[in-house]
């Protein structure tokens, strides 16, 4: 029997990085949500080569402190929950502590930040090698910006699994659609090869959301696509659903945003499809973007480390509530009850 030995915290970090740094995109969205969490209201990123060479995202929120920087990298360590009670009404999108260390332990990593309580900005790099971060001070306005460069340089066996340049790049610009979707009240740019390829401005009318919608989305989307606003027992919905006649024919438009976080959820897609069920034909998917707001202590986030699932308390509550609100909102908008859409 080999003798048993603790895991250094580098290569634990690098376990623990399996799970949740699969490719660029899920740095990217790490990062992004680290921003958001962190109050900002303007969001940019850059990405090189796929996001291998380099992803850097800049915001203005509050800021990290000198003191704060080893820790913001170091595993396990969190600002957002202390106590398990928090893990019970969670209200930010991170809250495990493991992204920067799990991305530092496979990357080179510099965070740069300014929480406009001290003189000058601090950075902090940490390259993989060593879990150790020197800090140097750095010019930053209030608000973080952090580099990842040379993705997988020392774990050769995860940058096999990379695909080309433009199929990382594109899942990239799928998690920011998809954050940018959640969050209209914040600004969001994505610089690409030096090329600036999006840059949605805050939307904070209905009209200014639709229009990111419709930049996201496609307009063909926005065009046909019925605005819902439901509120019962606690639960609203609110969002976009395409009409069945802008069926597709696979499931690639279908946004679904629980408490501001995008999940994929078997009772969420259930509740769905069986709303449209009797003006789909069969085959065909629907398109939407939907929200659905509850309070947070119903719902239980913690079910996988990427955080794509969710548990509800009152999962039939959630299913009926969602199936008879789309359900309504379509029949509403059909012709005639009787007749089948034709296409
Ligand atoms: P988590 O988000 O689960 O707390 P992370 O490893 O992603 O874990 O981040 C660790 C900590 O670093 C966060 O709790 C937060 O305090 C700080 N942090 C990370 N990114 C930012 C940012 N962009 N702005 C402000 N603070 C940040
Ligand atoms: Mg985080």
């Amino acid at each position: 029997m080999p003798e048993i030995k603790k895991l250094s915290p580098r290569l634990a970090n690098q376990i623990a990085a399996g799970e949740v740094v699969e490719r660029p995109a899920s740095v990217i969205k790490e990062l992004v949500e680290n921003s958001v969490d962190a109050g900002a209201k303007q969001l940019d990123v850059e990405i090189e080569n796929g996001g291998v060479k380099l992803m850097r995202v800049r915001d203005n929120g509050c800021g990290i402190g000198k003191n704060d920087l080893p820790l913001a990298l170091s595993r396990h360590a969190t600002s957002k929950i202390y106590h398990l009670d928090d893990l019970e009404a969670v209200g930010t999108l991170g809250f495990r502590g493991e992204a920067l260390a799990s991305i530092s332990s496979v990357a080179r990593l510099k965070l740069t930040s300014n929480d406009g309580q001290q003189d000058t900005a601090w950075c902090a790099q940490a390259e993989g090698r060593d879990m150790e971060a020197e800090l140097s001070p750095a010019a930053h306005p209030q608000g973080t910006t952090v580099e990842v460069r040379d993705l997988f340089f020392n774990t050769p066996a995860r940058r096999k699994f990379l695909r080309t340049e433009k199929t990382e790049y594109s899942r990239i610009e799928d998690i920011l659609k998809r954050i940018a979707l959640s969050r209209f009240e914040l600004g969001f740019s994505l610089k690409n090869n030096g090329k600036v390829v999006h840059n949605w401005r805050p939307a904070n009318s209905l009209a200014e959301q639709e229009r990111r919608v419709a930049q996201i989305c496609g307009p063909a989307f926005m065009e046909n696509a019925v605005h819902v606003d439901i509120n019962r027992t606690g639960l609203r919905l609110w969002g976009w659903v395409a009409l069945p006649t802008f069926s597709r024919s696979q499931a690639d438009l279908q946004h679904f945003y629980v408490n501001g976080r995008a999940i994929k959820d078997r009772l969420v897609a259930h509740a769905v499809k069986q709303a449209y069920q009797d003006v789909l034909y069969h085959g065909r998917h629907p398109a939407y973007v939907l929200y659905l707001e509850l309070d947070p202590a119903n719902v239980d986030v913690n079910v996988h480390p990427t955080k794509h699932e969710v548990r509800f308390r009152d999962g039939r509550l959630v299913h009926d509530f969602l199936f008879s609100s789309l359900h309504k909102a379509l029949a509403d908008v059909r012709p005639s009850a009787e007749q089948p859409v034709t296409y």
